[in-house]
């Protein structure tokens, strides 16, 4: 069925299982993309430059933020990261959803510019687990983990304005939870009637025939 993109946009705390879950989640929906973004922060290992995220240097970060090519941005743990303009209207050119795993600063930006995207939070169930999962990840030095975790104290409060919460405890339950935004918003009826009301003959608010293309 031919309905407009979603812009999914999903926040967690650092070690909160947000990268596992998304991988998981846009194996499920073919028409799901993740949105690749710019950072300064190095590479971990096994991270693929363009897949995980386009490392950059301060320099060019900085050159893409004064020409204004991001549609958010901000710095988070010491690092700057990035949402391309160029890679949300690819996305949405092509009617794909699309999903950008974002800080809540960034989160924040899109809650006032991008109409109709949809806020998702993860939350772990409590923080001696959150400290067990970064531990357990081993991909951070002991004090960026202590860093990571004291702005998992303040992070969590924003969960407060998100449109959904989804606590991962166990992975398989959290995942189907996703699983079910994810396909509730794409029945949303201002999503889906532009595309039947001509078959149907199904009057729509002048609103939703008329600004389909900016409410993803
Ligand atoms: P984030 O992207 O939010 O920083 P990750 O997806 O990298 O977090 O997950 C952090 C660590 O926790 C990883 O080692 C991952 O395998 C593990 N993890 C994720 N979800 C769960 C879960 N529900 N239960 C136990 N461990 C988990
Ligand atoms: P990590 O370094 O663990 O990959 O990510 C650290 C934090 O940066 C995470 O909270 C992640 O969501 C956030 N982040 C990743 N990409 C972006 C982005 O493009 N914009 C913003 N605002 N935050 C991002």
């Amino acid at each position: 069925m031919k309905r407009n993109g979603i812009v999914f946009v999903v926040s967690a705390p650092s070690g909160a299982g947000k990268t596992t879950l998304c991988k998981e989640l846009i194996d499920l929906f073919p028409r799901l993309r993740h949105s690749v973004s710019y950072t300064t922060r190095p590479r971990r290992q096994g991270e693929r430059d363009g897949s995980d995220y386009h490392f950059v240097t301060a320099e060019r970060f900085s050159a893409m933020v004064a020409a204004g090519e991001f549609a958010e941005w901000a710095e988070v743990h010491g690092n700057c990261y990035g949402t391309a303009i160029q890679t949300l209207d690819d996305w949405r050119a092509a009617g794909e959803d699309v999903l950008l795993e974002i800080d809540c600063q960034g989160a924040a930006q899109l809650k006032r510019t991008c109409p109709g995207a949809v806020f998702v939070f993860i939350l772990p169930p409590g923080f001696a687990e959150l400290r067990q999962r970064l531990e357990g990840r081993d991909t951070d030095a002991p004090e960026v983990i202590e860093r990571r975790i004291a702005n998992a104290s303040i992070e969590v409060r924003e969960a407060a304005w998100y449109d959904y919460v989804v606590v991962n405890d166990e992975l398989p339950r959290a995942l189907e939870e996703l699983k079910g935004i994810v396909v509730a918003e794409g029945a949303r009826a201002r999503r889906v009637l532009p595309g039947v009301a001509e078959e149907f003959r199904i009057p729509l608010p002048a609103a939703d025939s008329g600004g389909q293309g900016s409410q993803p």
